[in-house]
């Protein structure tokens, strides 16, 4: 069976193998995922919340539930 699950890049918008071999997913790259986390910090900014959420475990997606 090679049942292959793709997304889209969110940065880009090319599609990505949900896998192993994307480690970057759902970004293509890390340079999207880069991009992406730019602008998201830059919204978080905007945005008044408590405590400082940046660089934490938040961003590790090493395993999901
Ligand atoms: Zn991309």
């Amino acid at each position: 069976m090679s049942d292959v699950t793709t997304v889209n890049c969110p940065t880009c918008n090319k599609p990505v193998i949900w896998g192993e071999q994307s480690p970057y997913r759902p970004f293509c790259s890390k340079r999207c995922q880069l991009i992406d986390l730019g602008e998201w910090a830059a919204e978080e900014k905007r945005i008044p919340s408590s405590g400082d959420l940046s660089d934490t475990d938040g961003w590790s997606e090493e395993k999901e539930l």
